[in-house]
């Protein structure tokens, strides 16, 4: 046969050819933005495959997103052919779910297990905490998930919670922490956390299994290295086992950009990707130093950001693309104007030809963000889409109707068991609900049990007796689906006549509850297609009830990216959702301090540079043009507060800066309409008279000068206190505790309406 590797190689340079070729040691490549990661670790699977007559079989590769990892899937097949298919690519969580089905037993779990999302966690913890009698103010639930998730992503178990807490909140987490994941086993159910946990567990206590996998995947590569945690980290280790060992160790590559990590919320840390060579002493590191994504403007911009982070490995980034565009700057007068300007100028680029809606992103730092954009975009006719919000997977009659599924599946799933009791109304109240509860609890039983053993529950009265029998019943008839193995959109179909829920919404008069008809209908449509779906070669047929709820419950916001070819839509996400993705014309918004560096990281090193990552980030998507905009004002959460510049904005040299819009001289009225609030209280946001816009107006405003504990007055809230000051010169603030009107965060320059007392 003709080799293929000229054809595999010929399109990368130097540096990812040796990366794509390179055998035996573990294998790290690092590099900034754009630089051909994610294009030489699929490269190198096509190689493997092609070339050293690696099996399919014996590749392990792992992605960010689910849609990464199908897409990744798609490109080795089309450089090698269908046998790519017997591959795993896929999350971790993914990996882990596959894992768990097959070893479930091991562990004493069944593999029918129900997978908790973030609101199913909540919900069981909320449910442990009320059993517990903590105070649901000094300990929201969601608080204590995040602490509970923190502790998982260290592998750190209950016990050991318990003997390490110091605290008092430490020892509330670890009580909480160890009934919570009793609870999880009674109801056969794995959280996120567990999905990877108990992996790790599964092959640090059973050598055999370890082995198993050992033998079978020869080769382990990992994508978006930088954002591990540490039970992944840890999971990886496992899976590529040590040397010196029976099997020698898997082939290992990592990929990845410590200047992009940016999910330490979630327990990524860097540590992983800096500390990679102590921790795999033969490992060969590789650099990648030139950019294909972005025009030289671009990434001098990204690197002269990201280069303010202390303690960083300084790398350069190139790119032969040309400088390109400037860089437009836009300050709006509140996040309406920002909108508006953002819709236009797509208008403009989009009919002048130069590219398509699909080629255009648009991001924002938090979610809350998108509304006024997809108001704008709605009212002008721009197709676009969001990419997470609320997403469809978490509205309530879509979770009404996959807890039925799920209570199907797994009959000891609790939390979705107790959604659904009385949904629709059948008359099974809460205190009969509590009943079975405390029986179920005190008998150490699940409560799907406790339903079936009424006559011992005590203290119920008939009326719910029979109201639960009549449940039991209708569940037992819907189960005779299961047990069939009928189609999951037939069972699904059953669930909504039968339970009468369907019913209910459509004797309904409120409009809402026709939206719900339909989504109710979208998700037999997505049930529909999963049924038909074609399965891949080779694979066994599943069940498709549960390999249905698998797949729903592992949708994660970056899947519901569309297609760059297909739809003609706009994109709206985060910047979160937008790593590694690369648009040709990328719009960032809301370049502000306190909105981007996120208010919580203003006062926080750590946070800051956190934030800085993430700036650097959404600027590495572009690809031609940029533009970056913030708004004077803008209303979060009802409040309108006045936002300085991004301290970012700032870092960027500013002859690559096309300002097309900068902030108006303050000696005018500007600063009265920018504090102005309507006479509702809320802030007078259109049809502000504006002054023109100044080239240097902003440049040469003077401070305010206010010290913490300073009284001042102000021309619409009055009487205050200022309680905080931050920045300096033009990025001077104040936040201001007016008492009655609310606490205010101002910027300091120009004529502040406001006086020192
Ligand atoms: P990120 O850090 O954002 O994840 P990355 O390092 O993974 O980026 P890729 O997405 O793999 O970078 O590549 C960026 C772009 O450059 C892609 O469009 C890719 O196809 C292109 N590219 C990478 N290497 C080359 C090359 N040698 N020749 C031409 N184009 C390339
Ligand atoms: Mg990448």
């Amino acid at each position: 046969p003709v080799s293929r590797a000229g054809h595999l190689l010929d399109d990368l340079n130097p540096a990812q050819r040796r990366a794509v070729e390179h055998a035996g040691s573990p294998l790290l490549v690092v590099a900034g933005a754009g630089s051909g990661k994610t294009r030489v670790l699929t490269r190198r699977i096509a190689y493997l495959l092609a070339e050293r007559d690696v099996h399919p079989g014996e590749i392990m590769a792992i992605t960010f997103t689910n849609k990464a990892a199908a897409e990744m899937k798609e490109r080795v097949a089309d450089m090698v052919g269908a046998r790519a298919r017997s591959m795993w690519v896929s999350t971790f969580h993914s990996m882990c779910v596959r894992v768990m089905r097959r070893e479930a037993k091991t562990l004493g779990m069944s593999s029918n297990f129900s997978i908790y999302d973030s609101d199913d966690t909540r919900r069981l913890i909320t449910l442990v905490a009320r059993d517990l009698d903590l105070d649901p103010k000094k300990y929201p639930a969601r608080t204590l998930a995040v602490h509970i998730s923190n502790l998982k992503n260290e592998l750190i178990d209950p016990e050991t919670a318990t003997a390490q807490a110091t605290n008092d909140l430490e020892r509330r987490v670890a009580e909480v922490y160890t009934v919570y994941q009793r609870r999880l086993g009674e109801s056969n159910s794995l959280d996120f956390d567990d999905l990877i946990m108990r992996t790790v567990e599964l092959l640090q206590t059973f050598p055999d299994v370890a082995e198993h996998y050992r033998r079978r995947f020869r080769h382990v590569l990992v994508d978006e290295y930088q954002d591990t945690n540490h039970a992944q980290y840890t999971l990886v280790r496992e899976l590529v086992g040590k040397a010196g060992g029976e099997i020698p160790p898997a082939e290992l590559c990592v990929v990845g950009d410590a200047d992009q990590s940016i999910y330490a919320f979630r327990g990524a840390t860097i540590r992983n990707i800096v500390e990679f060579e102590r921790d795999y002493p033969d490992a060969t590191t590789i650099l990648l130093e030139q950019n294909y994504r972005s025009t030289q403007n671009i990434l001098t911009a990204a690197n002269a950001v990201i280069s303010r982070n202390p303690n960083r490995r300084d790398k350069t980034l190139w790119s032969d693309l040309g400088e390109g565009e400037k860089i437009v700057g836009y300050v709006a007068d509140n996040e309406h104007d920002e909108a508006a300007f953002v819709a236009n100028e797509i208008d403009r680029l989009v009919d002048g030809g130069e590219v398509n809606n699909s080629e255009i992103a648009v991001f924002y730092r938090t979610n809350n963000q998108s509304r006024v954009f997809e108001e704008i975009f709605i009212r002008l006719g721009l197709p676009y889409r969001v990419v997470g919000g609320v997403r469809f997977y978490e509205r309530r009659e879509v979770r009404d109707a996959l807890a039925y599924l799920r209570t199907l599946a797994n009959p000891d799933d609790t939390v979705s068991l107790r959604r659904i009791l009385n949904v629709p109304k059948r008359g099974i109240g809460e205190r009969a609900e509590a009943c079975v509860s405390a029986y179920a609890e005190r008998e150490r039983i699940s409560f799907a049990a406790a339903l079936r053993d009424l006559d011992r529950v005590p203290m119920l009265n008939p009326r719910s007796r029979n109201a639960i029998a009549g449940f039991v019943e209708m569940m037992d008839e819907l189960g005779e689906m299961v047990a069939r193995e009928d189609d999951v959109a037939d069972i699904l179909e059953a669930v909504l006549e039968k339970t009468g829920y369907r019913s209910e919404l459509e004797a309904s008069e409120d409009p809402q509850d026709h939206t719900r008809i339909e989504n109710l209908n979208e998700l037999v449509t997505v049930a529909r297609e999963f049924t038909e779906l074609e399965l891949p070669e080779g694979a066994e047929p599943v069940p498709s009830l549960p390999a249905f709820l698998e797949r729903v419950s592992l949708v994660a916001d970056a899947d519901s990216i569309p297609d760059a070819e297909s739809d003609g839509v706009v994109t709206l996400m985060t910047i979160h959702t937008a790593k590694g993705l690369e648009y040709p014309v990328v719009f960032s918004t809301g370049w502000e301090d306190g909105v981007f560096p996120h208010m919580r990281a203003l006062g926080d090193p750590a946070e800051l540079a956190e934030e800085r990552r993430l700036a650097y980030v959404g600027i590495t998507r572009a690809q031609r043009r940029l533009y970056l905009s913030r708004a004077l004002v803008r209303s979060a959460w009802g409040q309108p507060s006045a936002n300085p510049a991004s301290r970012f904005l700032g870092e960027i040299p500013q002859d690559l800066l096309d300002w097309r819009r900068v902030e108006p001289s303050r000696s005018a009225p500007a600063a009265a309409t920018t504090w102005g609030r309507s006479a509702s209280g809320g802030i007078a946001s259109r049809g502000l008279t504006r002054p023109a816009p100044s080239k240097t107006g902003w440049k040469d405003a003077p401070a305010m000068k206010l010290e913490v504990g300073d009284r001042v007055t102000h021309d619409k809230y009055g009487l205050g206190r200022v309680v905080a000051v931050d920045g300096a010169g033009l990025r001077a603030t104040a936040t201001i505790d007016f008492g009655g009107s609310g606490t205010v965060r101002l910027m300091l320059i120009g004529s502040v309406p406001m006086t020192k007392l």
